[in-house]
């Protein structure tokens, strides 16, 4: 089944379903092959966001770098609403991760290496991505084998996140990303600069060598919560230098993180020290039981009220979000009747479980039917997180923790003025 786009394009077969459209395999003048992401009717429906479409047409089709892939062409026609791309001929990251659950470390590291560099070349162009996880990091299993063989990475789905967030679309109280990779500042309603890609980014290549990411399980709303108050976990057995350098860049306060283009730097120095290390042998940790009762975790030097974080993370262990009621987050219910958290309750000291304990007869960490659990749950929350986070009245914590702009609630301010990364 073909359709055409545009009077230029022709879509030919579908490559894969995303969250805000349908990739296609298509042609363009004369006969170049190319993808064409047509986005959600409801999207393409939008008047402002196609307003916004074609206000950012200029600095989506001038991000010019080799590790993006690039934008060529965006089509306004009808209905229709695309984004005419470069084809990269190979698989997403998470493909390639739910095969392998984890990677060597020294793949790993150059794939993250790539879309730092990716990374560096638009916060210095003003764009900031702002949905940086292993579904927009595309491999080209064509191109040339870097260190450890991994494939060149490029990251796609720039502007995007940019424009479902737009101030007509659902409100001020939401929370736009994918729970896993969203940035603490970004739940506490602070404008996305480019130091949330940073953190991103570290998730993904925590998640690629330990085949968990540090804050994930269990519902939306606590994955969201763990970001602002949790402790990364360590990974044993990489070097020194490349914990530190995940675990800076994983800093609650933004500040703390390097920059896209330090990233890139400090991981190629890094790659020598990986060759030939197999992926780790490491399961997702336990759930901790009772106050305080959880491993004490290394803190990097990031420990509370430290100057390198001055937002003071408590040690790993949950905050509970409702003081003196049922056990927090052992279940969804909990969750789903639980009140908004005052910014003190989120202040306070470590109580309870930080992760929903795993129920009887549930899959364990690691197992097939856990990743494809695990698979099915990062589609759902991909497109239903804001939702979520408004239904929980995230939105209201926000508000009392006074972030947000728009409608008292945690909207994340879209002005250009905002999203300017603060890289030159
Ligand atoms: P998501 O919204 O989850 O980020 P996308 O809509 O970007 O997903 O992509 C959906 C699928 O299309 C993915 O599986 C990806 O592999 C494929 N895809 C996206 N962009 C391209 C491209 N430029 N070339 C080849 N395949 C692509």
């Amino acid at each position: 089944m073909s359709r055409k786009i545009g009077s230029r394009y022709t879509a030919h077969r579908i490559l894969g379903r995303g969250s805000a459209g349908t990739v296609w395999l298509g042609v363009g003048p004369k006969g170049s092959p190319v993808a064409v992401k047509l986005l959600r009717e409801d999207l393409a429906a939008d008047q402002e966001l196609v307003g916004r479409f074609v206000q950012e047409r200029t600095a989506l089709l001038a991000l010019d770098h080799p590790r993006v892939v690039k934008v060529r062409d965006l089509v306004v026609d009808g209905n229709d609403l695309a984004l005419v791309m470069d084809l990269v001929r190979g698989t997403d990251l998470r493909t390639r991760l739910e095969r392998e659950r984890r990677l060597a470390p020294e793949v790993a590291v150059a794939v993250a290496a790539d879309v730092a560099d990716a990374l560096a070349a638009a916060h210095a162009a003003g764009i900031v991505h702002r949905d940086v996880k292993p579904e927009n990091i595309l491999l080209d299993v064509h191109g040339p084998a870097g260190p450890g063989g991994a494939p060149p990475a490029l990251l796609t789905d720039f502007g995007i996140a940019k424009l479902i967030d737009a101030p007509s679309r659902g409100g001020g109280s939401k929370v736009v990303g994918t729970p896993d990779y969203v940035a603490p500042e970004i739940v506490e309603g602070l404008p996305p600069r480019a130091s949330v890609d940073v953190y991103a980014l570290a998730t993904v290549l925590y998640e690629l060598l330990a085949g968990f990411t540090p804050f994930g399980g269990g519902h939306p709303g606590a994955v969201l919560r763990r970001h602002v108050t949790e402790r990364v976990a360590p990974l044993p057995g990489i070097p020194d230098e490349l914990w530190q350098l995940i675990n800076q860049c994983l800093a609650k306060a933004p500040a703390s993180r390097l920059r896209a283009s330090e990233t890139a730097a400090r991981l190629r120095e890094i790659l020598p020290a990986l060759a030939g290390l197999p992926p780790l042998d490491i399961d997702e940790p336990e759930p901790e039981t009772g106050a305080h009762g959880g491993p004490a975790y290394d803190d990097g030097g990031y420990g509370p009220g430290t100057d390198a974080d001055p937002y003071g993370a408590p040690a790993r262990g949950a905050v509970p979000l409702v003081h003196g009621g049922p056990a927090p987050d052992s279940t969804r219910d909990t969750h789903t009747s639980m009140r908004v958290p005052g910014a003190d309750e989120l202040a306070g000291g470590a109580h309870g479980t930080a992760r929903a304990p795993r129920a009887p007869g549930s899959p364990r960490a690691g197992s097939a039917r856990h990743r494809a659990a695990e698979r099915r749950r990062r589609v759902r929350q991909g497109v239903t997180a804001t939702a979520v986070a408004a239904a929980l009245g995230i939105g209201g914590w926000l508000a009392l923790s006074g972030g947000g702009e728009e409608g008292g609630g945690p909207a994340v301010p879209s002005h250009s003025e905002e999203d300017r990364p603060r890289e030159p």
